[in-house]
């Protein structure tokens, strides 16, 4: 079964976002606050998960096949962003103006068997999120595979306990989330974890002094924008919408195709806050005509 979902994107406030932004991660936060321009952002690309033919996925809800890309989309992304000299790394390892950090959320299978090798092969990283107590599930990455990545240079970061969304859970329940997944996966590793991804894309102020105390050093959102070095890092949303000229243009930094997402992302948050979130995915499916 295919575990993608839609990310529920809910922006922090700008006051915490910015007053997060002034600490951490202080290497590239220091390089944005000299230079301050657009070469010196980087994008964040979200992936899910992957399939070689359509049969695979036909079964799955519309809602959730949004986010399941064709290898062969992958790969042409990898070989346009490769072509024009662009560096295919993890959010950990991102710097500089070709970077274009790559990361993959929820853990699924084809991760390892569809992405890793293409990544490996080319010399390029990224940064999977895993959900801790999903490890070895049925369609799941197992902690052997994990281990195998890790050690050619992938990083693994936390996707939560449970992928219960954050925002909103009393403090002990947040708690375990971001400190048991973390100390499962390092214990997995023998390395540090020390990125999050936020379940469901889901995020308060609270979540961030939680994580920031549970020892994380960033936490990848769903929220659209470029990487300032900041303690929360927006990342950009792939579907199986999204053209490979939508891909470059986000590596290259282009300052209105960003807006534009945004927008269009501040746009959907506006209808399901109007309409209500179930309301709002059944008009997606009766536009789309999915299940
Ligand atoms: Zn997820």
């Amino acid at each position: 079964m295919l575990c993608t979902h839609a990310h529920q994107r809910a922006p922090v406030s700008d006051t915490a976002t910015s007053r997060q932004r002034l600490s951490d991660n202080a290497c590239v936060a220091s390089r944005s606050r000299v230079h301050g321009g657009m070469q010196d952002r980087i994008p964040v690309l979200i992936y899910h998960d992957f399939y070689r033919q359509e049969e695979e996925i036909s079964e799955a809800p519309g809602a959730e096949r949004r986010y399941s890309l064709s290898v062969a989309q992958f790969t042409l992304h990898v070989e346009r962003l490769a072509s024009l000299n662009y560096s295919l790394c993890s959010v950990e390892k991102a710097s500089g103006s070709r970077a274009v950090a790559f990361t993959f959320d929820d853990g699924h299978i084809s991760n390892y068997t569809c992405v890793w090798p293409i990544l490996v092969e080319r010399g390029f990283t990224g940064t999977f999120f895993i959900v801790a107590d999903w490890i070895g599930r049925a369609g799941r990455i197992d902690s052997s595979q994990l281990r195998e990545m890790s050690s050619s240079g992938m990083s693994i970061g936390s996707h939560g306990l449970t992928h219960t969304g954050l925002a909103g859970l009393a403090e002990a329940a947040m708690d375990r989330e971001l400190r048991v997944s973390k100390e499962r996966l390092q214990q997995l590793l023998g390395t540090e974890v020390a990125t999050l991804a936020l379940p469901r894309g889901l995020m308060d102020r609270r979540v961030l002094e939680r994580a920031r105390v549970a020892g994380y050093r960033r936490i990848c959102t769903s929220n659209a924008g470029l990487m300032r070095g900041g303690f929360a890092v927006p990342r950009l949303s792939v579907t199986s919408f999204t053209g490979v000229d939508v891909i470059e243009g986000y590596a290259r930094r282009d300052a209105l195709l960003i807006g534009r997402t945004r927008a269009a992302q501040a746009a959907r948050l506006g209808v399901k806050r109007l309409i209500g979130v179930r309301n709002y995915e059944t008009l997606c499916r009766k536009i789309l005509g999915t299940p």
